[in-house]
């Protein structure tokens, strides 16, 4: 409806600048109507926003500019503008912050719909320089694909006046094209996998769920290996044979590639992709394709869910409970939660996926409100892996070594009959601690309230909470002792120095975040393992998240009871988790898998529910013990942290915010804290943390917004309300 307001009417202007209001301004010529994407003056510059509404009024329309242009892209639809308002709200994040997160495809605003590119022509130029050969052997050795001017000229090594030169001689051909283009069709007709029964029955729900063109949520629950991606690809071959859009959220980048071969395996092309690792140039499609309906399926991580689909018709968010989707930064959301929205205001189908679900969405299920499938089975012979409790008590191990005698002798097995065993120690680095052995001091972050790790392959000592990095010192900065500081307690590296002591023969391979430069060589070392490159395999929770190695047989979970430790009360649900899925990765294929824990307390009853495997005796007792404190799922928190350089400051205001709880009260919240936050000190900022704990039913965001807006906390200290916080 470009004629929604005529030339010179008042137009009200969301922009992604933190003024957190609409402006207003004249229609441009032509006209524009709500949900184009306009280019708009702003004191000196020229930004990008969203026609929002008619305006606020009260200004003079004589003094009100004008709308420069309405950008050639398609305007944003009605459900994707309720939804950042919704979004907005309940995240207490101002509404300009939200569109920024809808925005974020580069050079939107610029550039004309069509380019030049260049091709070979049917020429020779008679003269043929060195020069002008390069740029014809670029051409040659690509068959018929068109360059833009910059990269041709780039690729050859040529200046343009090279190329436009050949262009006069008809050897290279200049011709106009569309900027970006729609995405190879995926045919949702061609036949998938015989499905077994278990899984047929879940497909024909979650067809019919799309089908019906209507919002639901699913919680797809299935262990490793049971085929929950061959069940939500027939979900989204139903949706693309509507014809609408679907979109698949991972957790992790290193995913994407290996779920990119199955979807063109199922579909025959390959669908669009946004995160990260994606260059400019193919952002800026993605985000023009979706809205035009030139991509029908998306796989991307959190941020693709501020796409601007034009009929989005589908949402999987696979390993649903994988704390990555929780942004912790900016904006704090969390994508599952974020996904359920959107798929609400877009009448859509959502589906959770997971081996071990989130309480939440377990509790959302038991409740009713999620429709729950389960596949209790994998796929074929591959049967579970067995799990079984080491104790560390009974184990002679000297001081400084890690892998048991038992752990020893069942890898020694794997390793002989040609089988993979995967040691995993949830810690990156060498030691997370370096101690002066003079002295006791151990070595922290300058910054941060943190300790330094060690990371022997960098040769450095890094803070995991900022970063920052420092050469190991010869002497120990407080009592000056020389030679005398020392890793303490392991991690991953010095892990693989032990395996290499125990099998000098054996190829080990080390997966963990820091050590690889880029996704793309992370992804070739998981293929590597997965053809069958390394015999032990050493990994940090990276390994946990839906990786498939087939000859993998044996896991040894190094400390199983890393995860029991801290004060935080999700400890165990997110322990459960990340061992059931650890342990999943054993005898994924024909073979029979084995799960080893070593643990001081095996009759921890974490420890029992993870070895038992019952899992809906383990969420029940969760469950219970929630309920009575009232904490999530069954009540709500918020957590707000306070941040500043002057810890004092920090404080006082904390203290006034506990003291002036009047809305809060009034809804029957209570504050906790002040308190040092989990993480007391970050970059030079002292964090201070406040938990506000509600019923259920209580309008929380209210209270909060009127509570937090009697203050005004100096420029120098920060506020930040974190709703439903992951740890708490
Ligand atoms: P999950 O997502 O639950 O971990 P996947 O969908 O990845 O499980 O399935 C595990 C493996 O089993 C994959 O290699 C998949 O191709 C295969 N598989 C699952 N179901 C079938 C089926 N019905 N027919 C053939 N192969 C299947
Ligand atoms: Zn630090």
């Amino acid at each position: 409806m470009r004629d929604e307001f005529t030339q010179g009417s008042r137009v009200g202007v969301l922009t992604a600048q933190p003024l957190d209001r609409v402006l207003d301004y004249l229609a441009p010529e032509g006209g524009c109507g709500v949900g184009d994407f306009v280019e708009v003056p702003l004191g000196p510059r020229k930004v990008l926003g969203v026609v929002w509404s008619a305006g606020e009024g009260g200004y003079d329309i004589a003094k009100l500019r004008s709308v420069n242009r309405v950008l050639d892209v398609a305007p944003m639809g009605a459900d994707m503008r309720d939804f950042l308002v919704r979004a907005a709200d309940y995240t207490l994040t101002p509404l300009s912050a939200m569109l920024r997160l809808a925005t974020r495809a580069p050079g939107l605003g610029g550039g004309p719909a069509m380019r030049k590119v260049y091709r070979r022509g049917p020429a020779t130029p008679d003269r043929m320089t060195d020069a002008r050969r390069r740029v014809l052997e670029v051409l040659d050795s690509y068959g018929d694909l068109a360059f833009t001017m910059g990269e041709l000229a780039g690729q050859a090594g040529v200046t343009n006046s090279v190329v436009k030169g050949l262009v006069k001689l008809g050897a290279v051909l200049e011709q106009d094209s569309p900027r970006d283009l729609p995405y190879p069709r995926l045919d949702p007709a061609r036949a998938g996998k015989v499905l077994t029964e278990d899984q047929a029955q879940a497909a024909v729900q979650m067809r019919a769920g799309v089908a019906s063109g209507t919002f639901g949520a699913t919680l797809l629950k299935g262990v490793t290996g049971s085929g929950k991606t061959e069940v939500y690809l027939e979900a989204v071959a139903e949706c693309l044979a509507q014809g609408r859009q679907a979109l698949v959220l991972l957790p992790e980048i290193a995913l994407t590639s290996e779920f990119l071969t199955r979807v063109e395996a199922r579909f025959g092309a390959r669908p669009a992709e946004w995160h990260s690792g994606v260059t400019m140039t193919e952002r800026r499609r993605c985000w023009k394709m979706v809205g035009e309906g030139g991509a029908q399926l998306v796989v991307g991580a959190r941020s693709a869910l501020y796409l601007p689909f034009r009929d989005l018709g589908l949402i999987i968010v696979d390993e649903e409970h994988d704390s990555s989707y929780k942004q912790e930064d900016g904006a704090l959301y969390n994508a599952r939660d974020m996904a359920v929205l959107r798929a609400s205001f877009a009448s859509a189908q959502v589906v959770l996926a997971s081996a071990t679900p989130s309480l939440e969405s377990w509790a959302n299920a038991r409740a009713g409100k999620y429709a729950r499938l389960d596949l209790t089975s994998r796929f074929g012979d591959a049967v579970l892996p067995e799990m079984r409790a080491i104790d560390m008590r009974a184990e002679d191990l000297p001081a400084s070594r890690w892998i048991s005698p038992s752990l020893q002798a069942a890898v020694s097995d794997r390793v002989a009959k040609g089988e993979q065993a995967l040691l995993f120690l949830n810690r990156r680095g060498y030691a997370p601690v370096t101690i002066c052995r003079a002295c006791g001091h151990q070595i922290g972050c300058d910054h941060c309230d943190a300790r330094m790790v060690e990371h022997r392959f960098q040769k450095r000592l890094i803070c995991h909470q900022c970063g920052e990095s420092k050469p190991v010192p010869e002497v120990c900065p407080s009592c000056e002792a020389e030679g005398k500081l020392a890793p303490v307690g392991p991690g991953v590296e010095r892990l693989a120095e032990e395996v290499a002591e125990l099998w000098p023969e054996a190829r080990v391979a080390v997966l963990s975040s820091d050590l690889f430069g880029s996704a793309r060589a992370l992804k070739e070392q998981i293929e590597t393992i997965a053809a069958g490159g390394a015999d032990i395999v050493i990994g940090t929770q990276l390994v946990a998240k839906g990786h498939n190695f087939p000859l993998l047989t044996l896991v040894g979970v190094i400390d199983a009871d890393l995860g029991l430790q801290g004060s935080d009360l999700r400890a165990a649900e997110r322990s459960f988790a990340l061992m059931r899925q650890v342990a999943g990765r054993a005898g994924r294929a024909q073979k029979p898998g084995l799960a080893l824990l070593q643990t001081f307390q095996p009759e921890h009853p974490v420890i029992r529910a993870i070895l038992s495997g019952d899992e809906e005796a383990f969420w029940t007792a969760e469950a219970a013990e929630r309920k009575a404190m009232g904490m999530p799922p069954y009540g709500r928190l918020a957590g707000v942290v306070l941040s500043g350089p002057d810890l004092q400051a920090v404080f006082d205001l904390g203290n006034a915010m506990a003291r002036e709880d009047a809305p809060l009260r009034r809804i029957g919240a209570q504050v906790y804290g002040p308190a040092p936050a989990p993480i007391a000190r970050v970059r030079g900022n002292h964090r201070v943390r406040l938990l506000v704990k509600a019923d259920k039913a209580a309008p929380l965001q209210a209270a909060l917004r009127a509570w937090s807006g009697q203050f005004k906390p100096p420029a120098n200290l920060r506020v930040q309300i974190d709703i439903d916080p992951l740890s708490f």
